[in-house]
């Protein structure tokens, strides 16, 4: 399968054709909790008393140093590296294809085994932004959505399945590997600073796996990105927001995009379920939210659609006693979608009155426009649905 856009000086890493996938034959440990990695090597026969240890080694191999391969772990015994590596792998998900924009923006193709005979592999997509003072990965968290927010491309895509925590985790390892950003980088500094879950797929349907995973990407002794620098991003499963404050602990961001649900329902059709008072309260109720520590509520700007100053003046008076900030999103075309963004000058009208009203209101500069790596462009298939395709998955992801 070719990327999705033609990349202006893109380095492509084309490994196999995907009929010729072959899926991995050994499990990878990546993902792994600390107890699941002990009863790994309890599997392989490594004593009680000395898993704890070799648990402490293991994960600071694979997550401290990044190891690409059992050899690397000099700390650990031959005897036990020989043996880890027959039974496991430290394998990422397969870069399929690179591309690098103009701007300086990294998208990776990466695939995945589907579990299917009929086919054989998924992808998913996964994008680094550098800026000045932070390198930002976009992780994505599902193939395809069952959400289908109108304005969306991965919501067009065929919802295939749930990532799992080693597939989360492994973008955050594929995306350090290829930037050489491990421990032993020279200077010290790090390229990538922060996280958003704000990918391929809705997070809060895989709570599970993203729980799991974001443990993992935060734990000081191993990637060690503060759970500060995580930010998870949902179109609002309310019944998963307190679970993940409590659960998790990262920073929030919730897809709000309208103020009014009758707008709301046809944009993000998941309002229908959890209409916007219950998502507020959801805010209210978060724990950990402080002026210190504010939810971000990302608004896409759509031409003539959401964008007027009624509109903005709703939003501040929403969002009132909620410890906020509104980030508003040009909106980012792609092929086939009727939305037009805001004009510029509108734009800036709506955020200087979420300005004066006391909120941060940035605008997320669009990044990494000429591959389709910007939000809401990741669409690793090609294929779109039908109408009627369309209908059935939201009525499912309803009545979930
Ligand atoms: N499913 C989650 C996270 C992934 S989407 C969510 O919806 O929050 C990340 C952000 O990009 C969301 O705020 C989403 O609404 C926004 N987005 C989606 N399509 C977009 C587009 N075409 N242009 C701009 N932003 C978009
Ligand atoms: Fe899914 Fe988020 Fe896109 Fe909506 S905006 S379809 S929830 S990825």
């Amino acid at each position: 399968m070719q990327p999705t856009a033609e990349p202006h000086n893109a380095t492509l890493v084309e490994k196999t054709p995907l009929e010729t996938y072959v899926p991995p034959a050994k499990p990878s440990l990546i993902g792994l909790s600390r107890t699941e990695l002990a009863d790994r090597l309890g599997d392989i026969g490594v004593a009680p008393a000395q898993r704890k240890m070799r648990v402490q080694q293991l994960w600071h191999w694979l997550y401290f140093r990044g190891a690409q391969s059992f050899d690397d772990m000099t700390s650990i015994s031959k005897g036990i590296r020989a043996e880890l590596a027959q039974h496991f792998t430290v394998d990422r998900p397969e870069v399929v294809a690179e591309q690098i924009s103009n701007d300086g923006t990294r998208k990776w193709l990466l695939r995945l085994p589907s579990g299917d005979s009929v086919q054989k592999a998924h992808e998913v997509e996964c994008v680094y932004i550098p800026e000045t003072d932070r390198g930002t990965l976009c992780v994505s968290s599902q193939v395809g959505c069952t959400l289908n927010c109108s304005f969306c491309h991965t919501g067009t895509q065929r919802l295939v399945r749930n990532l799992t925590a080693g597939e989360i985790v492994g973008q955050v390892m594929v995306a350090r590997d290829r930037l050489n950003d491990w421990a032993d980088r020279e200077d010290g500094t790090r390229r990538v600073t922060n996280i958003v879950m704000m990918g391929m797929g809705e997070p809060l349907y895989n709570f599970d796996a993203v729980r799991d995973a974001l443990l993992i990407v935060g734990d000081n002794e191993g990637i060690g990105i503060s759970r500060r620098r995580i930010t998870l991003s949902t179109s609002g499963v309310v019944p998963n927001i307190v679970r993940a404050g409590e659960e998790i602990g990262v920073m929030l961001a919730i897809s709000l995009h309208a103020v009014r649900d009758e707008l709301r329902n046809e944009l993000v059709p998941l309002n229908r379920k959890y209409p916007i008072k219950e998502l507020l309260q959801a805010c209210r109720d978060y724990p950990g939210a402080s002026n210190a520590r504010r939810i971000t509520f990302e608004y896409v700007m759509l031409k003539g659609v959401n964008d007027s100053l009624d509109d903005a003046k709703l939003l501040v008076k929403m969002l009132k006693g909620i410890p906020a900030k509104i980030n508003l999103i040009p909106f980012n075309p792609w092929p086939g979608t009727a939305y037009e963004c805001s004009d510029w000058d509108q734009i800036e009208k709506f955020s200087e009155y979420i300005f004066n009203a006391g909120y941060s209101s940035p605008v997320r500069t669009p990044r990494g426009r000429d591959i389709l790596a910007a939000c809401g462009q990741l669409k690793s298939e090609t294929e779109k649905l039908s109408a009627r395709e369309r209908q059935a998955l939201r009525a499912m992801a309803m009545t979930d």
